[in-house]
């Protein structure tokens, strides 16, 4: 990450607003935003494989869900942040990981300029190719902010996504036992 270019990237913007970044205020606003980016764009150019690859054996063949997995991503098109929850499932083929592993993998797609659809289907493949599993169903529930403070301003309003690999793909019986999971 070039946090130089950051640095002179905030203060321009924030003379482009009409703000002076000369003020005490925000004398080290753009120190401060590049330290930031280094934590919440942490996940660029970076795969889920570092976290995925510690697996344990398992006779388990049932569906394993990790669920209420909290994450903060960034919207590309604002560059406001959406959050809100990630449920993840899995029937393991033998081999089952860390269930921290899993919250680890969520982080890596999520700290990157992102948009929900894409951040579901990035969990649900890296899944698919690292631990490889029988099937891989991944939900997320959202709330963004570039809708609850601008544009349509409805706070509240959740957007929900979701996406099936493997055995789960067209399987309505055990779309509808994760759907239960998630809810109980
Ligand atoms: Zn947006």
């Amino acid at each position: 990450m070039d946090s130089e270019k950051i640095k002179q990237a905030v203060t321009l913007f924030l003379q482009g607003i009409g703000e002076d970044p000369d003020r005490e205020g925000l004398l080290e606003t753009p120190e401060r935003v590049a330290r930031m980016c280094e934590e919440i764009y942490g996940g660029l150019g970076k795969t889920a494989e570092e976290h995925l690859k510690k697996q344990f054996t398992s006779e388990n063949s049932e569906i394993v869900l990790v669920k209420d997995i909290n994450f903060y991503s960034i919207c590309e098109h604002h560059l406001l942040p959406f959050f809100g929850k990630v449920h993840i499932a899995y029937i393991p083929d033998g081999k089952v990981v860390g269930l921290s592993k899993i919250a680890r993998a969520v982080e890596v797609y999520a700290r990157r300029p992102q948009i929900q659809e894409q951040l579901t289907c990035q969990i649900a493949d890296a899944l698919r190719k690292y631990l490889n599993p029988k099937g891989v169903m991944v939900m997320i529930e959202a709330e963004h902010m570039c809708m609850s403070m601008r544009g349509i301003k409805k706070p509240g309003s959740i957007t929900v996504t979701y996406g099936t690999r493997g055995c789960f793909i067209k399987d309505y019986e055990r779309q509808k036992m994760f759907f239960e999971m998630v809810k109980s």
